[in-house]
C-alpha cells in the first residue's frame, strides 16, 4: 500500500465525462489499497476565460482581485471530481488552497508556496477519504486568496506529496510522458523513460511548459519521486530521477529541446566601451524590477559598441521608458526594439563529458540558413535567441542533428 498524489491539469478535467473518467482512474488505485491525494486543476479553458473576463473590465484589474476570480476555476473542478467519487461510492472531501491550508507569500498572480498545513488532509487519509485540492492557489498571511503562477496546479501537487512523504507524485496530463521536445511542434519526439531533475529544471525554466519550473524545484529539494503520465492512455511515462541513479548508463549528450518566445530585445546603439557601462544600464532595469536574461556586448570598433539583453515581452514597453534617458546620459546613440524573437534551448547532462556540443548546434543552424542573434551556455544547456519566425525550423534541424529523432539502442 503506497500514498499517492496524482495532479490532473486542465485537459484531464476539461467536461464532466473527463471528470468521471479521473474517478475512475483514482478508484482503481483505491482498489489495489493505496491512498489517494488528488490535486485538479481548472477545466481546460477556464482559466483564459475568466482573465479574458476581467480585462472586460479593466485591462490593468487590481491583482489582488484577479487572483480571487481565477482561483475560481480550480475550486469547479475539485468539487466536481469530489461529486463523481461520491457517485461511486468513494468517500472523498474537496478543499481549495486556504482550506488546506497552503500559506503563500503576497505575491498576487505568481505566488510562492511556504508552508502546508497537511493536518486535515492526514486527518482524511486516516479516514480512508479520498482528499481532492484545488491547484493553482492558496492563502496568504492575511487570508487573501493567491495564485501561483500559470500552470501552477503542479507545484501544489509536488508540495503536498513532500509534505505527506509521498510514495509518489503523479502529473497526469494530455501527453504521456516528458518528450525530447515539446511533441505539438516536432511529431517525431520521443517520450523520455526517465529524465534526471538538473535537466528537467532546465527544460521546464527553458520554456517546456509541461512541468511548472517550481514544482521541478520542490521535487529535487524534498526528494520527491515525479512522474509525469498522461491520463488518456495506461502507460510508465517519465521519470524524474536523481543524477546519480542514471549515472552509470550511456546517457546521451542531449536530453531534450526546449524553446519560448516570451522575451523581446533592447539594443543600446553606441555606449562607450568604458568600466560601468554595463552597470549604468542594467542598473536602472534592474531598479524598475524588470528582469534581465541574456545580455551581449560587442566589442568595440572605435570607442563606442552596441549593448544588447533581453526582457519578458510584457516588460519590454517599461525598459525601453526606463532606457530613453540612460542612453541619453551616456551620449549613446538610442534604443533598438526587437520583440520578434525567440529562444531555443539543448539541454543535456551529458554535455559535461561530450565536446563540441555548441559546434554542433551551430553547424545544424547553419545547415538550414538560421542566423544567431545571441548565445548563452550554462554546464547543461546552450541557448540561442534567433528570429521567431525560424523556431519551428530551428527546433526541428537541433532535433535531428543531436539524433533524437530515432530511437536510442539504449533508452533512458
Ligand atoms: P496540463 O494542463 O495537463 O498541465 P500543459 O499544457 O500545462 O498540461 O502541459 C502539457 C503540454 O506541454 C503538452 O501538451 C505539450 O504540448 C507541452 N510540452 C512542451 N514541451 C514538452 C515536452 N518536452 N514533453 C512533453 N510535453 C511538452
Ligand atoms: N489553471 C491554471 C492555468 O491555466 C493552473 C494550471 O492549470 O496548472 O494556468
Ligand atoms: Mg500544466
Amino acid at each position: 500500500m503506497a500514498l499517492i498524489v496524482q495532479k490532473y491539469g486542465g485537459t484531464s478535467v476539461g467536461s464532466v465525462e473527463r471528470i468521471e473518467a479521473v474517478a475512475e482512474k483514482v478508484l482503481g488505485f483505491r482498489r489495489q489499497g493505496h491512498d489517494v491525494v488528488v490535486v485538479v486543476s481548472a477545466m481546460s479553458g477556464e482559466t483564459n476565460r475568466l482573465l479574458a473576463l476581467a480585462r472586460q473590465i479593466d485591462e490593468q484589474p487590481d491583482m489582488r482581485e484577479m487572483d480571487a476570480l481565477v482561483a475560481t476555476g480550480e475550486q469547479v473542478s475539485m468539487a466536481l471530481l469530489a461529486m463523481a467519487l461520491h457517485k461511486r461510492g468513494c468517500p472523498a472531501r474537496s478543499y481549495n488552497g486556504a482550506q488546506v491550508r497552503i500559506l503563500t507569500d503576497s505575491a498576487f498572480t505568481k505566488a510562492r508556496i511556504r508552508q502546508i498545513d497537511d493536518a486535515r488532509i492526514r486527518e482524511d487519509l486516516a479516514r480512508d477519504h479520498v482528499v481532492v485540492i484545488a491547484g493553482f492557489q492558496g492563502v496568504d498571511e492575511d487570508g487573501n486568496v493567491t495564485t501561483l503562477g500559470r500552470g501552477g496546479s503542479d507545484t501544489p501537487a509536488v508540495a503536498v506529496a513532500a509534505a505527506l512523504r509521498a510514495d509518489e507524485c503523479q502529473i497526469y496530463t494530455d501527453v504521456d510522458g516528458v518528450y525530447t521536445t515539446d511533441p505539438r511542434v516536432v511529431p517525431e519526439a520521443r517520450r523520455l523513460d526517465r529524465i534526471t531533475f538538473e535537466e528537467m529544471l532546465e527544460l521546464a525554466s527553458q520554456g517546456s511548459k509541461v512541468l511548472q519550473i517550481r514544482s521541478v524545484e520542490f521535487a529535487g529539494k524534498y526528494r520527491v519521486p515525479l512522474r509525469v503520465l498522461s491520463s488518456f492512455v495506461d502507460g510508465p511515462g517519465t521519470l524524474i530521477t536523481m543524477e546519480d541513479e542514471v549515472a552509470d548508463m550511456e546517457a546521451p549528450t542531449i536530453a531534450g529541446i526546449a524553446f519560448n518566445r516570451d522575451e523581446a530585445k533592447i539594443t543600446v546603439r553606441g555606449v562607450p566601451d568604458t568600466p560601468g557601462t554595463a552597470y549604468r544600464i542594467l542598473g536602472p532595469v534592474g531598479d524598475a524590477n524588470i528582469e534581465v536574461d541574456v545580455i551581449v556586448q560587442n566589442v568595440a570598433e572605435g570607442k563606442s559598441t552596441d549593448f544588447t539583453f533581453t526582457v519578458h515581452r510584457n516588460d519590454l514597453q517599461r525598459a525601453a521608458k526606463v532606457l530613453e534617458g540612460v542612453s541619453e546620459a551616456l551620449g549613446a546613440r538610442g534604443i533598438v526594439t526587437d520583440a520578434r524573437i525567440c529562444k531555443v534551448s539543448v539541454v543535456g547532462v551529458g554535455m559535461r563529458s561530450h565536446a563540441g556540443v555548441a559546434s554542433r548546434m551551430f553547424k545544424a543552424l547553419s545547415d538550414v540558413n538560421i542566423n544567431i542573434q545571441m548565445v548563452t551556455t550554462s554546464e547543461i544547456k546552450i541557448t540561442v535567441v534567433l528570429e521567431e519566425k525560424y523556431l519551428e525550423l530551428a527546433v526541428r534541424a537541433l532535433h535531428t542533428a543531436f539524433g533524437l529523432d530515432t530511437p536510442l539502442v539504449e533508452d533512458r
